[in-house]
Parts: C-alpha cells; structure tokens; sequence
C-alpha cells in the first residue's frame, strides 16, 4: 500500500499507523501542570536537567533572528527558551492534538501555569501533523528555509520503519538552509542496549522508570541488531508510557550523511553535562532553574535514580552541509 503522498519509497502500514496514533494519544492525554503539581514531581530534577539541556543547545546554536522549525514541539515548553536567543520566527508542529491547543495557548500567553509573561516578540505557526509521515516540504513551502530545526525527545518515534526514519530527515534536510543546523535530544541506543545485556530478563529499571523489549527481541535476536523497528515500551514516573524505537547511533549517522547532514558532535547526557558545566553562563543557568547542587558533582540535585535516568538520553548537532557535489 502507498501512503497518503503515494510515494512508492515511503511505505505505511496499519500497525505503523497505529503506534503513531498510541503515542499521540498519551501525550494529548496528558494535562498541564499546575506549579505545585510540577514542584512535587518524582522527577522535578530530571525536568530541569532536560530545560537546561535544551537550552544549552538552543544558546549555542540559534542566532538573533533565526527561522526556527520545532519538530514535535509538545506543548510549546521551550517557547521561552526561542524567545531568549531571539529568534524572528518559530514553526512548531506536533502529532498530539492536545499538545497543540496547550501550546497555542501557551504562545497567547493567556493561561501560561508557569508565569503570567509579556507576549513573545516573534510570529508562531503551530499546527498538528505526524512530522514522520507528512511531506512537510510541501506544507512549509511558505516558511522555508529554516535557520535552525530542533527535535527534542521525539525523533525516536520515527525509528518504527526505515520509512518514518527518512521521511523525518528527508523533511529536516529539505527545509533547513544550506549551512542550517539540526540539534535534538533522544534516548541512547547504546546505553539501553548496554543495560538490556545486563538485565536478567527483557525488562530494567528503577523507582522512577522501566524499559520493557518485546519477547521478539530475545538477546540473540538483538545481537543481530536491526537498524529499524526495534520497539520497547518506556515508563517515566509523571510523564511518560509510550512504545518507543532504538535508534542505533551508526544508522542514525549514516542515514543523516544520506540527507546531506554532517556530524557536528552526538553526546550522552552525563558527557553533556560535564562538558558544559565547566562554563560559567551554563553553571549560572543551572543555578536559575534549581539543578546546582552543592558539591562538585555533575549530578546537581538529582537524585541518584533521576541521573541514571539522564543517562538514558544523547544530544545531538547536525549541519547541513554548504553544497554538495552530486554524482
Ligand atoms: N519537544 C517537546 C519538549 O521537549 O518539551 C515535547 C517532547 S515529548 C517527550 C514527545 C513529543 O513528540 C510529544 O509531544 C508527541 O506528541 C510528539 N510526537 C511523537 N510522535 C510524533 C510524530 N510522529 N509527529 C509529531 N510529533 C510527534
């Protein structure tokens, strides 16, 4: 069967269909917080350790000005983040009808739970779409080239099918300027496939989340490794219960290089951490959002099963490169 596009390369299937649908209901579903709510969190800490993080990489890579494109931008949660570095336009787009409504009004600035804020200085286009089925090409005509994508802690639900995968970098590749960059945020694959050698059975975790692998892949199995549709079910105390795909770090990177991008740095989030906290705006930024511990420990106020869950996740940078020579 051909999809929606009827394009012969990019096929779906009705179980494919289905999981894209399983995740976009668990995250429409999911209410917004109150304050209190958020602050009692099992996982406040780990919340402000994934902001910090996202801002570390919206400050080091957007520029005054920028044309932003928020792949799966949730409920517009860094909406803040875009208007301090700046940015001149902002296109976000997310599978989750809820999320949507919830960012929209975030981006009115009439109910913001957070705080109540002055409007943000720059124009906003939210709409809701599977970033990994849609020809986002052909929807964005208008508002490409982007400066700057970021796609934080979604790309994984592409990984369901060599399709999805593509469409999520084709659509990426053609919408980003020569020379734009593509940063993101998504579970490691080789930290996970570490852990699941080492657990007993098909499942690990602890009090704060779990991942469970599918009988099909027995350890046997995963040794013969899949570049696509390797599934687990991933439980995160108040916030997530989700089917989610590995995304091996060599498949990721050689199909990135297919869609013209380069490599700028992929690193874990315990590397993250200890490489930006060694600058002084980054320990500041720490401080402001109540993640500086008192020691030297990278670890701030985490709580020691909050950092092994940290550790779950890897940024990334990519560029697209200038030109390419075509043969
Ligand atoms: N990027 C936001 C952030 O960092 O706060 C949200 C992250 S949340 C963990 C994952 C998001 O991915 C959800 O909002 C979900 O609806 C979205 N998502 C999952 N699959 C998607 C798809 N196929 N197309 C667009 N959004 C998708």
């Amino acid at each position: 069967r051909h999809n929606s596009q009827g394009d012969e390369n990019f096929l779906e299937d009705e179980s494919t269909k289905n999981y894209a649908r399983k995740v976009a209901d668990h995250y429409s579903a999911r209410s917004n917080q109150t304050l209190e709510e958020r602050e009692a969190s099992p996982i406040i800490h780990l919340k402000k350790l994934n902001n910090w993080i996202k801002s570390v990489l919206i400050q080091l890579y957007a520029r005054r000005g920028d044309a932003v494109l928020d792949l799966a931008c949730g409920k517009g949660g860094d909406l803040i983040k875009w208007d301090k570095a700046k940015i001149g336009y902002y296109v976000g787009i997310d599978i989750a009808e809820g999320s949507i409504k919830d960012c929209r009004t975030r981006y009115n600035g009439d109910a913001d739970h957070h705080q109540r804020r002055k409007k943000f200085t720059f124009p906003a286009r939210l709409l809701c779409g599977d970033c990994y089925e849609v020809r986002l090409d052909k929807v964005l005509a208008e508002d490409a080239p982007f400066d700057i994508c970021s796609c934080q802690f979604a790309l994984h639900y592409s990984w369901s099918t060599e399709a999805r995968a593509r469409r999520a970098l084709a659509n990426v590749s053609a919408l980003l300027r020569p020379g734009g960059v593509f940063i993101g945020t998504m579970p490691d694959a080789n930290v996970i496939t570490k852990k699941l050698r080492e657990a007993e059975g098909l499942t690990f975790g602890n009090s704060v989340y779990s991942v469970w692998f599918d009988k099909e892949f027995s350890d046997k199995k995963f040794k013969s490794s899949r570049p696509f549709g390797i599934k687990y079910t991933f439980h995160l105390e108040d916030a997530v219960d989700c089917p989610e795909w590995i995304v091996p770090f060599h498949v990721f990177k050689s199909l990135a290089e297919e869609y013209d991008f380069e490599l700028v740095f992929a690193k874990n989030s315990h590397e993250f951490v200890h490489e930006y906290m060694k600058r002084s705006e980054f320990v500041d930024l720490m401080r402001r959002l109540g993640a500086l511990g008192d020691g030297n420990q990278d670890q701030g106020t985490l709580s020691p099963d909050e950092w092994e869950a940290a550790y779950l996740y890897m940024s990334f940078v990519l560029r697209k490169v200038r030109s390419k020579v075509r043969s």
